[in-house]
């Protein structure tokens, strides 16, 4: 039986562990892939103290640290349910069931693809999805922002601060995002909006991305941009589909409903990183939360567990 079962390995639950194990807490890490997204980044500059680092070595170190101390980490393991029955439990899809006093649950979040060509050959190399990451490397380059609900015209306001020009290619005939972002995005001189227009390709040179491909879906249309980058804001889905049946309250987007100690709504289980409904979704906020959440534990370990 473990004190602490954090499910998933990214930041969130890397940092988890670590703060559990130096609890001196029988502690261990389900995760289908440890690194979480991390494993999937290549350059990160807003990792605070590190000026930059790429996604696999901050992957490796997130290990090494971990595995610094006696935690158990069993990857390649999906969790498919949790439910209570005295002790909590996490069942596996491979069938197994794992036992805990308390849950961390830090499963991340995955962007929603466009599924064009060129978008996963050109993935990091001028295809991105998250601004406040990404938006310095475009520095007075022009950018393209897919998708006009809040997260694309948000991106289009930051990053109309940094590059030169941004075009927002919405496929429906209007916004959905708030009427104050649209008031804003629209007063500025170096953003474009398209509506109605339906992105068929990423293009490159088969290094960088160097534009991409739209057709009007009212005229049918089509049409050309020059780009140095893409930005693709059509929406974030947490990984928490396994928790439909649960006692865990999730909001109608899927996110993990979480109080300031990362308790969700079920006792003894808590949440951590980009599956809840923590804000705003990096690195350091995801670790952050990790530890938040592992302390939250700590405190419900020795008011309600029994040795
Ligand atoms: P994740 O990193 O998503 O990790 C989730 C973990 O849970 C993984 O181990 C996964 O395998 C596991 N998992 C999921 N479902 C299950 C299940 N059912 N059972 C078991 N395990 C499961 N942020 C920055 O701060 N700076 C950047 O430069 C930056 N660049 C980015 C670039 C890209 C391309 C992407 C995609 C994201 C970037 N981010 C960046 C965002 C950052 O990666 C995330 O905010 C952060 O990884 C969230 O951490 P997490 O631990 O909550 O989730």
């Amino acid at each position: 039986v473990f004190d602490v079962l954090v499910v998933g390995g990214g930041p969130a639950g890397a940092s988890a562990a670590v703060y559990a194990a130096r609890k001196g807490l029988n502690t261990g890490v389900v995760a289908e892939r440890f690194g979480g997204q991390v494993a999937d980044t290549m350059s990160i500059e807003n990792f605070i103290s590190v000026k930059a680092t790429e996604g696999p070595k901050l992957v490796a170190q997130l290990e090494e640290h971990v595995k610094q101390y006696d935690v158990d980490v069993m990857a390649g393991q999906r969790a498919a349910k949790v439910y209570r029955d005295q002790l909590l439990h996490v069942e596996l899809q491979s069938g197994a069931t794992l036992k805990a006093k308390s849950i961390i649950l830090a499963t991340g979040a995955r962007w929603r693809n466009m599924n064009v060509p060129g978008e996963a050959e050109y993935k990091g190399r001028g295809v991105a999805y998250c601004p406040h990451c990404d938006g310095p490397l475009f520095k007075g380059k022009p950018v393209a922002v897919i998708g006009g609900g809040n997260s694309g015209i948000e991106a289009a306001i930051d990053l109309a601060n940094i590059v030169e020009h941004v075009t927002v290619l919405e496929f429906a005939d209007s916004l959905r995002a708030d009427e104050v972002l649209i008031k804003k995005a629209n007063s500025l001189s170096n953003v474009t909006i398209i509506k109605n227009a339906q992105t068929t390709e990423v293009l490159g040179d088969g290094k960088r991305v160097t534009g991409l491909s739209y057709t009007d879906r009212v005229t049918q249309q089509s049409h050309e941009l020059t780009l140095a980058g893409v930005f693709v804001q059509i929406g974030l889905v947490p990984n928490t589909e396994f928790l439909k049946d649960s006692q865990v309250s999730l909001t109608q987007f899927g996110e993990i409903e979480i109080d300031n100690k990362g308790a969700t709504s079920m006792p003894g289980v808590y949440g951590a990183g980009d599956a809840t409904t923590e804000p705003f979704k990096q690195i350091i906020i995801a670790m952050g939360s990790g530890a938040t959440a592992s302390l939250g534990a700590f405190d419900y370990l020795i008011r309600h567990a029994q040795q």
